[in-house]
């Protein structure tokens, strides 16, 4: 069904029917019309922040009333949209939601908006911490596990959207209910992307911990020997980050002019948690062969999760979280990485590709929506760079294509953070779920039959570009 704009009278009547007033004026609708990516932009014809769910609930209930289109919006660090509302849509920014509450059986109840920082610090206290957390823990409950989660423990313990126990979510009707794995809506919700309701809260499962974290930064300039390494590391390790990292070679002129190169050097940062015993890299066996072991890090569990914390302060503090964010990730079998890596190092940009992360995912627990290459285990191919300068983002979004050709051709799924593009071909979202397309359109017409929820990423392209039974 087409919706339409909200217009000046709909939503004065909303806030006198819900008693509550939105933001307006030009200089929040413009706050509230990029996301940290940068390339996609959208002005909302309003903003509302709800105080209680029963705001939100009867702000939903209007929209539907009224074919009134909303975006969901938590901190609105996607990258191409996901956050933003389509032409005259409302965006719906949960910031009020933020509260952390009861911790019982090995779960925790948080409001949607909650951080993952806010989660650990009431966690860590009773000696627990989530089975995924992401790099980056100031990002939102539900922001994250509407697209997966990715984590350091991924390799092990899959994305953060398996570990959830049940929801509360207000769907498209302004009711409330409260969901577990039984419930269609549940599974909707995970890697939903915000189409399917508004949760307010999430339980999230629970693990105990050693207190201790001892970290390895292991280098290699030979690939095959960092590979053995890595699958060693996965049997016994804790939390691994994988990466490829360029060392300038000078430049050499190639079809698109002079240009710098690099030779690549092969990185693990493996990490153990322990109690009493540090364990030594000799425990691993003498197979383990790293070109240099960089450093050896012991820290307490709270300092460890938050070690990208000082990465992106520097971000901040610098101006390169302003700048504009052609970011990619992609969940690639393993075979398919192994075997492109060489020619896909030689092809980066440096300007690109600061460095090429390769986070192992363990894939025996499908969740939800969110789509990988089918495998037990695959990678997520991530380049995040700190930010580029716009005389540089065309160059970079050419080569996004070109990743994309590379590895969707050969069963890859975007993970749907990055920059997909602008104006997505009908048929993308048909191939982004493959079988689970059908289902995917169909439970949309189920859980919001008149399409209320939707961004300028998920609009009506989504499901009507195919038709599905
Ligand atoms: C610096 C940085 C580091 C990152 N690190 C990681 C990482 O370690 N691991 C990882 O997996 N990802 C990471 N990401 C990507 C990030 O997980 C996604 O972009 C995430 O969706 C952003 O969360 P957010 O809270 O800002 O949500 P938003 O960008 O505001 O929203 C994202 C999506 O979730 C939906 N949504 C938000 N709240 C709700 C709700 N209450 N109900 C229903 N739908 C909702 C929105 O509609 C939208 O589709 C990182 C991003 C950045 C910028």
């Amino acid at each position: 069904m087409s919706q339409s704009p909200w217009t000046a009278h709909h939503i004065q009547q909303c806030e006198q029917r819900i008693g509550q007033t939105m933001l307006r004026d030009e200089h929040s609708l413009v706050s509230f019309s990029r996301d940290f990516g940068g390339l996609a932009h959208s002005k909302p014809a309003a903003v509302f922040s709800p105080p209680t769910t029963l705001a939100l609930q009867q702000l939903i209930a209007y929209a539907d009333e009224n074919c009134l289109p909303v975006t969901v919006r938590a901190k609105g660090l996607s990258q191409s949209g996901q956050s933003l509302p389509v032409a005259g849509g409302l965006t719906l920014h949960m910031d009020r939601f933020d509260a952390v509450h009861e911790q019982e059986d090995g779960l925790i109840w948080v409001d949607a908006n909650a951080s993952w920082s806010a989660l650990l610090a009431a966690t860590l206290r009773e000696s627990r911490v989530p089975y995924i957390t992401p790099y980056n823990v100031n990002l939102s409950i539900a922001g994250l596990i509407s697209v997966g989660g990715v984590g350091a423990a991924s390799f092990k313990h899959g994305i953060a959207a398996s570990h959830v126990t049940a929801l509360e979510v207000v769907t498209a009707d302004g009711k409330i209910q409260r969901v577990d794995a039984a419930s269609s809506l549940f599974h909707a919700c995970l890697g939903g992307q915000g189409q399917f309701g508004v949760i307010t809260k999430a339980a999230i499962q629970l693990r105990p911990f050693g207190r201790q974290v001892r970290t390895f930064s292991l280098a290699y300039t030979d690939r095959e020997q960092w590979l053995k390494d890595l699958a060693v590391f996965k049997r016994h390790a804790d939390f691994i980050e994988a990466f490829c990292s360029p060392s300038l070679q000078g430049t050499k002129l190639t079809a698109k002019g002079r240009r710098p190169f690099a030779e690549w050097l092969f990185s693990l940062q493996v990490s153990f948690e322990y109690d009493d015993k540090a364990p030594e890299l000799a425990d691993f066996g003498s197979d383990v062969k790293p070109w240099r072991v960089s450093h050896r890090q012991d820290e307490a569990m709270d300092s460890y999760l938050f070690r990208h914390e000082a990465r992106l302060q520097a971000m901040k503090a610098s101006g390169q979280w302003e700048l504009q964010h052609p970011w990619y990730e992609c969940l690639v079998a393993q075979d398919v990485v192994m075997s492109e890596l060489d020619d896909l190092l030689r092809s980066l940009p440096l300007h690109f590709a600061t460095m090429v992360h390769l986070v192992p995912i363990s894939g025996k627990q499908p969740t939800g929506f969110f789509m990988g290459p089918g495998q037990a285990e695959f990678f997520s191919v991530m380049i995040l760079n700190p930010g580029v300068p716009p005389a540089l983002v065309p160059g970079c979004l050419e080569v996004i294509w070109e990743m994309d050709e590379r590895f969707l051709a050969k069963g890859g799924k975007r993970y749907l953070s990055g920059f997909l593009g602008s104006d997505l071909p009908l048929d993308y979202w048909a191939a982004h779920f493959g079988p689970d397309y059908t289902n995917w359109s169909k439970l949309k017409r189920r859980y919001d039959p008149k399409g209320i929820f939707c961004s300028t990423l998920c609009n009506h392209n989504m499901t009507e570009g195919r038709s599905a039974s």
